[in-house]
């Protein structure tokens, strides 16, 4: 049976094997920030790549963008984000710790809505303050619920003394730079409606408690696709679009199906049609992994009134004026990471004790093939091995290691999720053979070097 992990073994094992480290380490860390390392910035990337291939390269209907992080503050203040985007918080008088108001009532099954003030929040609050406890400390002495905005402010462009009154804010979310370059896209690019933009890009919030490792964080990316729709057809457009987002797990990156589930929004915000959550089973339970929402036409019609701009489509056939309903799927990098390491990290027991290998998809795996030379002081294995090396790395990404025993550098590659390690020996002088060691199974078998890029078949997305 295999034990699922808890967060505490994923975070150790990323730090330990170089996948994630915490922001400004040697100064004590910096909260809610983390940096990826070497194999982290592969896996990052390559879960990057997964996505624009499945969401951009094999759709005709859908374009990519790059929008900036920083926009006109106007688009935060028409999006609603000024005066909305903000989470209840309340803090513990003994310890400090700062608690998420809407996620303790959740808990307790009391729903806090959105668009509730300050004061409805700590109404609610001090009514069910006698079942809540500090998740530190566990006293229950805490200050009143307040609203906190989320989005970060900063003084770009603004010189004088009160930026903090008129602040350029660093993007909350990446939809609202596809959301005002609809008209440009739309105009440049020959797309017809149905069609999607999607975008990969940072975004940030002043989250007020970021926890769990890299689930909440105040420095994140998105991968979000918008997808412009007839308002008749958006209901069905959705239902399309949350089968391909529900495939992308299971089929594409081989999520098993008892880890992710739908939940749908119960209370829609009112521009919404309707509202699903894919979950993920994480070591903390299931938690939201991405959202696929139909949001209306509230996001170009809000841009249409801020920027005095007409966003509405004219059809080349019917000749119908409409501003297009969007549907959108939204899925930080991180979670994905997060999940994708959860669901890889196994545990197994055999003669030699426990050891942990990463059933990464080779396509995600940091590394694809590992080169040993059986012995680091042999020349002739050393230069066949490197020869090698330089062969394979032009094609994928590859490491060498001559270090410690086989078994010890198998183990070191199972950690990373490498997925297959391949040794130079004395037979391989003779007769050009190596052996293919293969992650999953440990299988060794021995292969003609020629034969190695055609065996492991990795060039393409399967
Ligand atoms: P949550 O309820 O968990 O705060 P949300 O509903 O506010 O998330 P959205 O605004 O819909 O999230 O953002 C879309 C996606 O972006 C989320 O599904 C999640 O994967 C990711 N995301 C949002 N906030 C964060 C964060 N602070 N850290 C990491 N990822 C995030």
């Amino acid at each position: 049976m295999p034990v699922k992990p808890s967060i505490n073994d994923i975070a150790a094992l990323a730090k330990r094997r170089g996948f994630i480290f915490n922001s400004s380490d040697i100064y004590g860390g910096y909260g809610g920030i983390y940096d990826y390392g070497p194999y982290g910035v592969e896996l990052v990337n390559n879960l990057k790549k997964a996505w624009w291939y499945y969401m951009v390269q094999i759709r005709p209907d859908i374009v990519g963008l790059d929008s900036s992080i920083f926009m006109s503050p106007e688009i935060w203040k028409a999006s609603g984000h000024v005066d909305g985007f903000s989470d209840p918080l309340a803090e513990c008088k003994e310890c400090h710790t700062r608690i998420r108001v809407d996620h303790i009532l959740e808990d307790l099954g009391v729903f806090a809505d959105e668009k509730m003030s300050s004061e409805e929040i700590n109404k609610l609050f001090q009514e069910n303050i006698g079942k809540i406890k500090c998740p530190h400390c566990k006293k229950c002495n805490f200050t009143e619920a307040r609203k906190f905005n989320l989005l970060v402010k900063s003084n770009l462009g603004n010189f004088s003394d009160n930026w903090t009154e008129t602040p350029a804010y660093l993007r909350g979310e990446t939809c609202q730079g596809i959301y005002v370059n609809y008209l440009n896209v739309m105009q440049s690019s020959r797309v017809k409606v149905p069609f999607g933009i999607a975008q990969i890009g940072k975004a940030f919030r002043n989250e007020i408690s970021p926890r769990q490792f890299i689930f909440r964080t105040r420095e994140f990316e998105q991968m979000e696709m918008q997808y412009f729709t007839h308002p008749d057809n958006e209901l069905e457009e959705y239902e399309k679009l949350r089968k391909y987002r529900w495939n992308f797990f299971t089929k594409f990156l081989g999520f098993s199906e008892k880890n992710i589930r739908w939940h749908q929004h119960e209370n829609l915000v009112f521009y919404a049609k309707e509202a699903y959550d894919i979950e993920y089973n994480f070591p903390f339970g299931f938690k939201e992994l991405e959202g696929v929402h139909a949001r209306g036409n509230y996001d170009l019609t809000q841009h249409q009134k801020g920027s005095g701009k007409k966003l509405d489509y004219l059809d080349p056939i019917t000749k119908e004026h409409y501003v297009p309903h969007i549907i959108e799927s939204s899925i930080g990098v991180g979670r994905l990471v997060l999940a994708t390491l959860t669901e890889a990290y196994t545990t197994i027991k055999d003669d030699d004790g426990e050891r942990f290998v990463l059933k990464l998809h080779p396509l995600i795996a940091p590394i694809k093939v590992a080169v040993f030379p059986l012995l680091k002081n042999k020349p002739q294995l050393v230069e066949k091995a490197e020869e090698l090396y330089g062969r394979l790395s032009k094609k994928f990404m590859c490491e060498y290691d001559d270090n410690g025993n086989i078994g010890k550098r198998y183990r070191r590659q199972d950690e990373i999720g490498t997925p297959f390690c391949i040794t130079v020996d004395f037979q391989s002088l003779e007769d050009n053979t190596v052996t293919l060691r293969e992650r999953d199974t440990t299988k060794q078998t021995r292969i003609l070097i020629d034969e190695i890029i055609h065996t492991i078949n990795m060039e393409k997305w399967s």
